[in-house]
């Protein structure tokens, strides 16, 4: 598999990024054992790069996959809500903990929104730059579904040096809260230029785009920053199964799916499902970042065409009544 290097961050990793959201409790909730295999299967293939999040609750997936594989040095990349020194302090420690490693590749802030978010979280972010010189992260970035915080981390830069972003970029701009595929490529291109190493999300628009997945893939892989580099260093991809890593990694390395992979994806659906035992207590609603879930008539009711299948929701319902089918 081929690999690039982060921006300037000096980390090396595989065009595709093992997505992890879709294996642990938000979405299929495989158990850690079967979760964990699918991981290591991955990266005993060429995968050598995980995306994680400290609200997707799976570091322990893992850490099982890391013993589990024949693999070494995997770079792994996390993320969190920490908003002061405190809690980011916390999440560091509870990764570290749970992985069960001394340090952790890259460290983000978790969907940040603009400028103003980023000041709102300037004490974490400090954090996360003082463990940097400690060598205990070895990079600090940002993830975001909007463009207004691309541009924020490029103009926060000589202030807050995030080395890495993970933005939202699909060939439909599905998800993009605050434009479209043509103003994220832009913003994305300015990141570049200034040496940020980006890795993208939801290629395939959380499923989406499954119908449509070469293209969707080629259109990821095949954007070019202002040098005709590639924009995306690497991108996250979530998988499920072996077959999906297989189908995944034949698609990076010669762009082509089987027959069979090709059937599956065309046939494949995502949708989420909400349990009619709702209260409608609005929390879900309050929650989801795409303005994809509202109440009516005391009943949550999701708008397909702008969810992005995250799961995010289902955490926060009280009656676990949100499902990713
Ligand atoms: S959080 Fe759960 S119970 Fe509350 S409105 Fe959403 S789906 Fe219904
Ligand atoms: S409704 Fe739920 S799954 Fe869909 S985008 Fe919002 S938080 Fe994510």
């Amino acid at each position: 598999m081929e690999k690039l290097t982060l921006g300037k961050s000096g980390i090396s990793v595989s065009r595709l990024c093992f997505g992890s959201l879709t294996i642990g409790p938000l979405q299929a909730a495989l158990s850690a054992d079967d979760g964990s295999n699918v991981i290591a299967h991955a990266l005993d293939c060429g995968i050598n790069f995980i995306d994680t999040a400290q609200y997707y609750n799976n570091y322990e997936y893992i850490r099982l996959a890391l013993l589990k594989s024949q693999r070494y040095n995997t770079v792994i990349s996390t993320k969190t809500y920490a908003y002061n020194r405190k809690t980011a302090a916390a999440a560091i420690e509870e990764a570290r903990t749970a992985i069960d490693r001394d340090y952790i590749d890259i460290f983000m802030l978790h969907e940040q929104e603009s400028i103003y978010t980023l000041r709102g979280h300037a004490e974490a972010a400090d954090y996360l730059f003082e463990m940097k010189e400690r060598g205990i992260i070895r990079a600090a970035g940002v993830s975001m579904h909007h463009i207004a915080a691309v541009n924020g981390v490029c103009d926060a830069f000589y202030s807050y040096p995030f080395a890495i972003i993970h933005p939202l970029f699909n060939m439909t701009g599905l998800g993009i809260a605050d434009g479209d595929i043509n103003g994220m490529t832009l913003a994305m291109r300015r990141a570049k230029a200034m040496g940020i190493g980006i890795f993208a999300m939801k290629a395939l628009g959380g499923g989406h785009l499954f119908a449509d997945a070469g293209a969707a893939f080629d259109f990821v892989l095949d954007a070019v920053d202002d040098n005709g580099l590639p924009l995306a260093d690497s991108v996250a991809v979530g998988m499920q199964s072996f077959d999906e890593v297989d189908a995944n990694i034949a698609y990076f390395n010669k762009r082509s799916f089987s027959p069979e992979a090709e059937e599956r994806l065309r046939t494949k659906r995502r949708r989420l499902h909400i349990e009619n035992y709702c209260i409608g207590c609005g929390i879900c609603a309050e929650r989801c970042g795409q303005k994809a879930i509202a109440v009516k008539n005391g009943f949550a009711v999701c708008d397909d065409r702008i969810c992005v299948l995250c799961g995010y929701c289902s955490a926060v319902c009280p009656l676990f009544a949100i499902k990713v089918l």
